[in-house]
């Protein structure tokens, strides 16, 4: 996309192409209307992505000038850092009346105060610098700032400026718009986001660095017919924020609705043969939190940021690598802890082994774990009438490592009531 494709205006567009940007790079594009919109957000992007100009563009553009206030205000983590920042808005700001200034550590308050009074729009400032002013000099006004900018926001906490920032955004109690720029998305910010922002739209770049660490990969072998009690089960006793059920057709995601819409509150469906409105009404309720369960086919799932979900429950076995990992990857964003649960029934098998493999899951077995030996490349070639009694029947007992308190003779029955015990064996 090209910066004269927006609708910006004609003076920033002109300092723009001065400054030699002609195309948006990817978090550019990808927050750009965001903020125009006035929503809140996380962005999570490598540094050099080009967060600066991603955020100062459309801030420039938000600010009105005949307005003399702090409109927009920066956080960011070192002296440096602030005159980087106030140097590109500097240049974004040229043909324009909106006057950026950056206040930190280190140099004269007087002058500082003095440029305040002169009028300021856009304020770049260190968390320590900005604090002696609100609480000791007490002579900067924030009361007219519509957008606050938290960037660097992972550095800034391993500065020790986490409270700093908390301080700060308790100020800022009139509505405004908050942006958190950074590149990890560490706990402590975590609780930050959750405190000050408002269902914020989050954008990640590169996140299939961080999904799978955080992601735990669970399984439930399954008989076909117990799936609907063992996922029943399953989803009352797990403590699920916001959870993905998918299912492989429309068919099977209509019926499994109609069997879930009765047992649980706030659940809803979405596949490709819905039309749009309603595709984006269940979307939009799932995204504020009004829909805890959805049950979606993998046409409607694809692509979308959907940051609350803390499971994906692969209620059909998704068919491809690939697509486990579209699917799974629903969860588990941002650092945050994610579970992927996935039933696995006996036609299943055979693929799994090379799906641990490729994408190096550790699997987390609930209740029977199966003997995947049987399904090696060696043996698959052998009767498999011979061996579909022997996978049938629960791993030996050496495998499990807990069960629950169940009679492991008793391995198909437990399985069937759907018995959830963890256990984490290695898979020859
Ligand atoms: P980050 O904040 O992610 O570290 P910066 O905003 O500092 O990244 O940008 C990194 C570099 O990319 C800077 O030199 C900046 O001038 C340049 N840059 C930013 N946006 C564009 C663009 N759209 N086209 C070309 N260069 C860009
Ligand atoms: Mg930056």
């Amino acid at each position: 996309m090209k910066f004269s494709e927006l609708d910006l205006k004609p003076e920033i567009l002109k300092a723009v192409t001065n400054m030699g940007y002609e195309d948006l790079t990817p978090i550019q594009e990808k927050t750009l209307s965001h903020v125009l919109n006035n929503r809140d957000l996380l962005a999570r992007a490598e540094t050099g992505s080009g967060k600066t100009a991603a955020c100062g563009i459309p801030l420039v553009q938000m600010i009105d000038p005949s307005i003399n206030a702090i409109q927009a205000l920066i956080l960011v983590p070192t002296r440096e850092l602030a005159l980087q920042y106030v140097g590109e808005i500097d240049k974004i700001s040229r043909f324009t009346d909106v006057a950026p200034f950056a206040m930190f550590g280190g140099f004269s308050v007087d002058i500082q105060k003095a440029k305040l009074r002169d009028g300021v729009h856009i304020l770049v400032a260190t968390p320590g610098r900005l604090i002696d002013f609100l609480y000791r000099i007490r002579s900067i006004d924030l009361s007219g700032v519509r957008t606050l900018v938290v960037d660097e926001a992972d550095e800034m906490l391993k500065m020790g400026f986490i409270e700093d920032i908390d301080f700060i955004m308790s100020c800022l109690i009139h509505e405004h718009q908050t942006l958190f720029f950074a590149a990890t998305m560490p706990e402590e910010i975590d609780r930050l986001i959750k405190t000050y922002l408002k269902e914020p739209v989050r954008v990640e770049l590169n996140k299939e660095q961080v999904s799978p660490q955080s992601l735990a990969h669970h399984f439930q072998y399954t008989g076909r017919g117990d799936r609907l009690n063992i996922l029943i089960t399953y989803l009352k006793k797990e403590e699920i924020s916001q959870g993905i059920i998918f299912c492989n057709s429309r068919h099977h995601a209509e019926k499994l609705i109609r069997e879930l819409e009765g047992r649980f509150k706030s659940i809803g469906y979405i596949h490709g043969g819905l039309d749009q409105p309603r595709r984006t009404s269940i979307f939009e309720r799932f995204r504020r939190n009004k829909i805890s369960l959805m049950v979606a086919t993998d046409v409607a799932g694809r692509g979308l940021d959907f940051s609350h979900v803390s499971h994906v429950i692969n209620y059909d076995y998704p068919s491809g690598l690939e697509r486990y990992t579209n699917r799974t990857g629903r969860t588990g964003r941002m650092g945050r802890a994610g579970t992927a649960m996935t039933f696995v029934t006996d036609r299943e098998l055979k693929g799994l082994q090379s799906l641990f493999n490729t994408n190096r899951i550790d699997p987390v077995w609930h209740g029977t774990i199966p003997s995947l030996q049987a399904f090696s490349k060696q043996n698959r070639r052998r009767d498999d009438k011979k061996y579909a009694k022997k996978r049938a029947r629960p791993a030996p007992q050496s495998r499990r490592l807990s069960n629950n308190g169940n009679d492991p003779a008793k391995g198909e029955r437990w399985n069937r009531q759907g018995d959830l015990g963890e256990t984490r064996a290695p898979i020859s």
